[in-house]
This record gives structure tokens, sequence and C-alpha cells, in this order.
């Protein structure tokens, strides 16, 4: 005897059901003049969804599904019910062209779910607009160079479907990952809208796109960083990640409203990127013996300063991970996480984790190296000052332009100028810049002008370095291994303050910072101008690239007399106020 199972029946008449009224649909809708679409096997367009609120959508039993900046397309089960037609009619007041067919109410129900996407922040989480890493991954192979990846870019199809979209979002991410990119921007302006890569710290165009991506694109961005899609007069902060292989990509997507649309920028964190050797970050021997000696103290405060995009992070992670060692507690309060290294506890800032509440619970952890992502209000200085007091080395960040500059902050930030010489270790300040392609860089001889330049900052030097009466310079000329810059990677520029009695004494008595570098100066240790030349001499950089990153004196000299020494000292110091 067959036992009559009650739920398995009803699920076939269901799906009988639902199939008898596709084909019944599809039979229809060239009898009603309409064609038929299936939404099952199309992607809804979330930006053409908020054109309609789910309620209205429900009770016309239509969707619209798709739209162009003059087009929408709406599916409707009957196009002559009476309310699907009111509701037709009150979109069309828009100004709307509409482009109408017939569908099944499974196919209804279909996009209807995708309502919660509106409002949910975790649609990529839940796999919806996820990207396929696998093919990033594909892609990747074929981009060695900037030029592949703008020609991959271009040869997307132009014919406006859902695949012309995940093509360049897959393209757009693979490049930029295959490049090493840190940044991609989208920015529409008036006419155009442009697609960027930050490769080395400077911006190059990659591809304009059309308006029809840009739209589909952006929503699906949004989406992805968990952004609120109807939100468009607001600026929002987001994130996601994806892997690729090993590799665990970071996206933190930050948009803001503009005149022609919304831009993006998508701060891309790879923790397989940075390698965190101390040996490979081209400290100058005097300051990697500085900082290697601050590194073995048990307390203080070990701060690296510069604007952003100057790697100061990833050369406190450099410097906190020298610390680490079996026996050693370290904590870190950073936000976000940029890189992950073993053996740490890494905590990111929320909504109740601040950097302030995070670090005085990190303190009733009992660590013995403490990181503070940036220092940048009052009570996280005062924090942090505190456990630098209180028996932890402590490493943190300040955006200042210079090492110098650190301590006028801290006093800014409400500091007593008389703890901070019992508190603070080191200042390190920083830029990056680009190093000359080994592949393409060119010789050519100093001019007396530049060699007189360059003689009078290595003259300051404290290391004094050997300068030849022929100096030999290089400059960029651009090869297809560096994408036609003519320059590939990047070095850091350091300088260093530390603590001692005669710094301690300036900074209580007179905090200004030509003369707190004044009175660093007996310390020996080069700053950021003499670091960068020393690196220009050695064939490392070029002059241009240095000059593109900091201020360099020679053009206020030319200004001023040249025959007054004291005037081109105090260039020195003007010129430490960095771009
Ligand atoms: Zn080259």
């Amino acid at each position: 005897m067959i036992e009559f199972d009650d739920k398995s029946t009803n699920t076939k008449v269901d799906d009988l059901r639902r199939s008898e009224e596709e084909k019944l649909i599809q039979a229809l809708a060239p009898q009603y003049g309409f064609d038929y679409i299936n939404l099952h096997g199309y992607t809804i367009n979330p930006e053409a969804l908020i054109l309609l609120p789910e309620k209205k959508s429900r009770e016309g039993k239509l969707v619209i599904f798709d739209h162009t900046h003059n087009l929408i397309s709406v599916a409707a089960r009957n196009p002559n019910d009476p309310i699907t037609i009111q509701i037709l009619e009150s979109i069309q007041n828009d100004r709307q062209n509409i482009n109408l067919y017939m569908c099944s109410t499974d196919s209804l129900e279909h996009a209807w779910k995708r309502y919660k996407d509106l409002v949910s922040t975790s649609a990529s989480k839940k796999g919806v607009f996820d990207i396929n890493t696998d093919d990033i991954a594909k892609i990747m192979q074929g981009i060695k160079t900037k030029e592949d990846a703008v020609k991959k870019i271009k040869n997307i199809g132009t014919i406006n479907n859902v695949r012309r979209i995940t093509e360049t979002i897959e393209t757009m991410f693979a490049g930029a990952i295959s490049l090493s990119a840190s940044d991609i921007h989208i920015e529409p302006e008036e006419h155009t809208i442009r697609m960027r890569y930050r490769l080395d710290g400077v911006l190059h165009d990659i591809h304009d796109i059309d308006r029809y991506v840009y739209e589909r694109l952006m929503s699906r961005l949004k989406l992805l960083s968990g952004m609120t899609l109807n939100k468009r007069l607001e600026a929002q902060d987001g994130r996601f990640t994806f892997k690729i292989g090993e590799r665990e990509i970071e996206v933190r997507s930050s948009v803001i409203p503009g005149a022609s649309g919304e831009s993006i920028v998508m701060r891309l964190l790879d923790p397989s990127v940075a390698s965190f050797s101390i040996d490979k970050i081209d400290l100058n021997p005097i300051i990697k013996k500085v900082i290697e000696e601050e590194l073995k103290k048990p307390n203080g405060l070990f701060i690296t300063t510069g604007p952003t995009g100057s790697g100061k992070t990833t050369a406190l992670y450099t410097f906190l991970k020298e610390t680490h060692k079996e026996g050693v507690k370290i904590i870190t309060i950073e936000n976000p996480v940029e890189y992950k290294v073993e053996g740490i506890v890494q905590t990111q800032t929320g909504d109740d984790y601040t950097f302030a509440s995070g670090l005085r619970a990190i303190l009733r952890q009992d660590p013995d190296i403490i990181m503070v992502g940036e220092i940048r209000d009052h009570e996280v200085a005062e924090t942090a000052i505190h456990a630098a007091q209180t028996g932890h080395l402590v490493f943190s960040t300040l955006h200042t332009n210079s090492a110098v500059g650190g301590f006028p902050r801290l006093i800014d930030l409400g500091i007593d100028p008389r703890i901070l010489g019992s508190s603070i270790n080191i200042i390190i300040g920083q830029r990056l810049v680009r190093r000359l392609c080994n592949h393409c860089k060119q010789t050519y001889e100093a001019d007396s002008k530049d060699l007189d330049f360059i003689k009078t900052i290595l003259s300051e030097h404290p290391a004094k370095p050997n300068i030849p009466e022929t100096l030999v310079l290089y400059k960029a000329v651009g090869c297809d291994q560096c994408g036609q810059s003519g320059y590939s990677g990047r070095v850091g520029i350091f300088e260093a303050i530390k603590m001692d009695e005669a710094v301690e004494e300036v900074v209580i008595r007179d905090p200004r910072e030509h003369i707190i570098l004044e009175a660093a100066r007996p310390q020996g240790i080069p700053n950021m101008i003499e670091d960068g030349i020393q690196k220009v001499a050695e064939g490392i950089t070029s002059v241009e690239e240095l000059e593109r990153v900091i201020e360099l004196p020679r053009r206020k000299k030319s200004i001023n007399n040249p025959q007054n020494e004291t005037e081109a000292g105090d260039d020195l110091f003007l010129a430490h106020l960095v771009k």
C-alpha cells in the first residue's frame, strides 16, 4: 500500500501549478501584445527596485527590475489589472519610458525577495551580490602591466547586460590586485566617469566608464560594502573581504555625494603584500641603529608620523614585529586591522569599542607592548601616555607632517609638555618615494647646479656621505616592466628625533618646531631631506620624485640671497614643513 505523503504531494501540486502558470503566462503574453519574461534568469537591479516601494509593487503585482537613465523595465502579472494600470501611470508621471513585460506570480515573488537587500546591510554576506573570486584569479593571470588592465577593461563587451557589470567588477579588482594598487577610485565628472588606480602612491587613469555601467557598478559596490543603497546625498563608509587563493583581500570603501553623482574610493588591504622586515625598509644605517636601540626599551612611547599614504602604519608594524618574541604579550587596537601579524592579539575599534575605551580594556589584559592605531584626541593621547609611564612600550602614529611636529601636536591635544620628556622615547617621520625602475633608469651627469645643491644638503648630513666631483644621477625613463612610468615600487625616507635632555628642555620652554629641531641636531640623525638626497645620490630615486613628495629647499634659495648663510640655514628648517 502506498502511504499518502501530504507534504510532498502538496509540494508537487505547487510545483505543477507554478510550471502551469509559467506556461500560461508565456502563452498569454503575445496575445496581450507584451513580451514574456522569466525573472529567475535575471539579476534584479537594486537601483531599479528602489524606484517603487515594496508595498506598491506587491499591490500592483508588478516589479521594476531594471532601468537605464531614461528607460525602465517593468514586469507585471496582468497589465490590464486596474491597480496595476494605476501604479504604472504613477511611474509614467515621472517621465520615464517603460518597457513592459508579463511575468508569472513566481517571477514576482522572486523579485520581491530582493527588497530585503535594500534595507539589509548584509546582502554580500548572503551571497546575493557576491563576486566570483575564481574568475578574478583567472583574469589576474593575464594582467602584468597597467596596459594589460586597461586593455582587459576596454575589451569588456558594450552590450548592456548583467554579465557586463560583473565582468567590469571582476576585471577592476583583478587589475588592482595584480598591479598591487592601494586604491581604486571611481569619480563621476560632468561628461565622463573615471576609474583610476593608485599605484605606488600616484593615481593612474585606467578607463572611462559609461553611465549605464557606473550606476550598476555603484549599486553592486555599495551592497558589497554593506551601505544603504537609497542614501545618495550622504557620505557612507563600508567594507567587505574576499579571498583569492590563500590571500584575503579586505576592501574599505568610502562613498561621497557629488555634483555628477557619487564617488567611491576603495582601499585594498592585502596582508600578504607586507613582509615586515626591518632590513627591507631601507633605513639608513644611523636611523636603523637608533630604532633598534629604542625597540629594546621596556617602556615609553614610540611614534611614527606622516600624512595618509606615507607608510607610517606599515613602518609601525615592522617595528612592532621586531619586538615580538616569546614571553612578550602584544595587543593592538586598530581601525582597521590592516595587516594580520602572527602571535599578536589584534583588536579593531567598533561602535562601543573606541580607541580610548579599548585602550583602557587592553591595559587590564596585562600586555607588555601595546599598539594604538592612531592618537587623534585628548583621551587617547592621555591614556597612551599613562600606559607608557606605567611600564608598557606603546606604539602609535600621529598625523603630522614631520617628526618634530609630533611634539606640538601632543601639546595641542592637551598633554602637559612637562610629562612628554618622561613618556616619549622617539618620534619618527617618513614619506614614501617611488623607486626608479631598475630596467630602464638612465644615468646622467649632474650639472654644477644640481651638484652644488646636493653637496649643500649632504654637507649638513650627520654621516657626511662622500660625494665624487662628477656625480652620476639617474632619471626615470619608462619601459614595459614599469608600465612606462619609470618607477617600480617605493622606498621610505626617514627622520627621527629621540627624547633627550635638550629636547625635553625646549619642549617645555619653547616647543616651536625649529627650536626643537635645533636642540635635536646634536643627536646626529639625518632628516627626511638629507635621507632623500642620499637616496638620490645612490640612484635609488630621482630628484624629481623627491621633489614631488617633499618640498626641497632649492626653490626658496633662489629667491633668497644665497650669500646669506643664516637664511639658507633657516630654509632647511622651513623646508621641514613638508608638502
Ligand atoms: Zn622601467
